[in-house]
């Protein structure tokens, strides 16, 4: 049996930096993942400043060894509409490839780390947790993503309506194919569904593009197919890219949110649910989370009653739940009000820079936490 401090479930963004900030606190921990990094992960690979401020993560050092694309613009419609481009001449995101972004960070947190390895049996003993008979720890931190096993655990009989589904695929283009790519890798371009049951986009990264689409419904693998055509027909893409587009689904952080705290285990990331609901973004609250679960730990000094982790539940709540008065104004406004009012926005210049992208995608309006 391997005793640690705490064992952290995955090795995502979430995982990661909770790893981290419990090992510059001395504490000795154990990240267990199925994978061996580096490792795939489905996503376009978008993150806000924030993200770099939260994690320190210094631009030069990274980009020495890992694409780091600034984005200084968007182009933004509703599919088959007419484009908008909004330049912020600074820059306001970066493109990563999550293959090089979460081994990085990974290495970077310093934790005995057990790859290739599925963490499945979760025991409680002692006062202590035990993964597979072998790893013992007194707090377990949840960070595998939409299927992990200990918010399983927690959250046995979990529904929620807000679920993405999400298919893109990430390729290298060849010269011949990046001659014909009209996607300025400054600029990713946003095209929202008719419907605005979801968005699909064009992001360029160096040599690299990475197209997808998500949607909050059943139909997203039609969606993508109609939107793989859409794109070829523009002309945006070159034509003979990937058709095969791998999914994945995650959680939108609702008012609903799931247990996120029990007696010795924390969950974070997407295996809390917590991306935002308006964008799908969920690099920015994994690092959070992960962030707050760590000094929550670290506050309750050894003792991991779920009442001494409560805070963290707290501080959560208090940096991704949607204010009241919102809630009540989106539950009021009947759908197609809703998306007749959407429609306006995408077709209005500066509501798509205040409210699409400023608000929804950049939360231009909430500083890192740091
Ligand atoms: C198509 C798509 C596009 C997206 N685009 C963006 C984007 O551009 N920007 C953005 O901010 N967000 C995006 N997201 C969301 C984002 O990818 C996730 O919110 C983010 O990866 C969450 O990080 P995490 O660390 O919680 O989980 P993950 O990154 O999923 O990491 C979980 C880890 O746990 C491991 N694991 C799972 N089960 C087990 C087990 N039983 N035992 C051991 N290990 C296990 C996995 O191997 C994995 O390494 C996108 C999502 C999708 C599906």
């Amino acid at each position: 049996m391997t005793t640690a401090d705490a064992i952290v479930v995955g090795g995502g963004p979430a995982g990661s930096t909770v790893a981290r900030q419990l090992r510059e606190a001395g504490a000795d921990v154990v990240v267990i993942d199925r994978a061996r990094f580096p490792r795939d992960k489905r996503c376009a690979g978008w993150i806000t400043p924030q993200v770099i401020d939260t994690l320190a993560l210094d631009p030069d050092d990274y980009r020495r060894r890992c694409v780091l694309q600034p984005i200084t613009a968007f182009r933004t419609c509703r599919l088959g509409g007419r484009p908008i481009d909004t330049d912020y001449a600074r820059v306001v995101s970066y493109g990563i490839r999550r293959w090089e972004f979460d081994d990085y960070l990974l290495a970077r947190a310093g934790a005995r780390l057990v790859t290739g390895r599925d963490a499945s049996r979760l025991e409680r003993a002692g006062g202590a947790w035990v993964v597979d008979g072998e790893w013992r720890a007194p707090i377990l931190v949840g960070a595998g993503g939409h299927f992990c096993p200990v918010a399983r655990r927690l959250n046995p009989r979990a529904r929620s309506a807000a679920v993405v589904a999400a298919q893109e695929v990430e390729f290298a283009m060849t010269p011949a194919q990046a001659a014909r790519c009209r996607v300025a890798p400054e600029r990713p371009h946003l095209y929202f569904c008719a419907d605005l049951g979801g968005y699909g986009w064009a992001f360029r990264k160096g040599d690299y593009l990475n197209v997808g689409l998500g949607r909050l419904d059943r139909h997203t693998a039609s969606h993508a197919r109609a939107f793989l055509a859409f794109l070829v027909e523009s002309g945006d893409v070159p034509p003979d890219l990937p058709s095969r587009w791998p999914g994945h689904a995650y959680l939108l952080h609702t008012s609903a949110p799931r247990e996120v705290v029990a007696d010795g285990v924390v969950l974070v990331g997407d295996a809390a649910g917590l991306a935002y609901p308006e964008s799908g973004e969920g690099i920015r609250p994994a690092i959070e989370s992960g962030v707050l679960a760590a000094r929550a730990i670290l506050a309750a000094n050894g003792r991991y009653r779920r009442e001494d982790l409560a805070p963290y539940a707290a501080a959560l709540g208090a940096r991704l739940d949607t204010p009241p008065w919102r809630r009540a104004l989106g539950a009021l406004m009947p759908r197609p009000a809703r998306a007749a009012l959407g429609r306006y926005v995408l077709s209005t210049r500066a509501l798509t820079r205040r409210i699409v992208l400023d608000a929804w995608f950049l939360h231009a309006g909430q500083p890192a936490l740091v």
